[in-house]
């Protein structure tokens, strides 16, 4: 067997939930972690401060960007994006073991991220979670409410670039109720 065979078996596994800011990703990879938590999520680092009611390890590893720069000299990110002045990653070792053990493994990334993954692992299930409608999407950037008004402008821009990177994806769930994506979304990754 040539290589691309157990690229593809280690692949197999993968799936990457992405779409634009705003849409719910953080409230289904929330729902996910309650109620399939046979689904193992990713947690990435970023440069960015953390929130209120943010945990270092949970949604996050917080880094500052000399950390950040030495994780992208040493390889150890399987891909990374800039996103409204900060910068994401995903640890590679973690998602590469739990693949190799067979485990269903779920990353949430912006649609940087999700290109990267698409060309270093196209056997990786891309789906795209799409706002019920574009207003719906406005009111919820604006709604969160943890933002000043110039990181929501920057999040509303890249938000309508991202709307139109749908057809890049294998899938799209609709974000109507975050419990019927999350079935959806187990699913597609068969792990129910
Ligand atoms: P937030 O700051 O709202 O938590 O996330 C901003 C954006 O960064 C979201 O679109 C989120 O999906 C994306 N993001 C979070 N982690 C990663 C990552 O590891 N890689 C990439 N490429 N994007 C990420």
């Amino acid at each position: 067997p040539d290589g691309s065979q157990s690229q593809d078996w280690l692949v197999r596994r993968l799936t990457v939930l992405s779409g634009p800011s705003g849409v719910g990703k953080s409230t289904v990879v929330a729902e996910i972690r309650r109620a399939h938590p046979q689904v193992w999520l990713s947690v990435s680092v970023t440069t960015r401060p953390p929130r209120p009611g943010e945990t270092h390890g949970v949604q996050y590893f917080f880094v500052d960007d000399a950390g950040f720069d030495r994780l992208v000299a040493e390889g150890e990110l399987l891909e990374w994006a800039e996103f409204a002045g900060n910068r994401y990653g995903t640890p590679r070792r973690p998602v590469i073991e739990r693949l190799e053990r067979g485990e269903a493994v779920l990353l949430e990334i912006d649609l940087q991220g999700a290109r990267q993954v698409r060309h270093s692992m196209p056997e990786a299930l891309l789906v795209f979670l799409a706002p019920p409608s574009w207003e719906e999407l406005v009111r919820r950037l604006v709604g969160r409410g943890t933002e000043p008004p110039e990181v929501i402008e920057r999040r509303l821009e890249a938000a309508r670039v991202e709307l139109a990177a749908e057809k890049e994806f294998d899938v799209t769930l609709i974000n109507t109720a975050v419990g019927d994506v999350c079935r959806e979304l187990v699913t597609l990754m068969s792990v129910e």
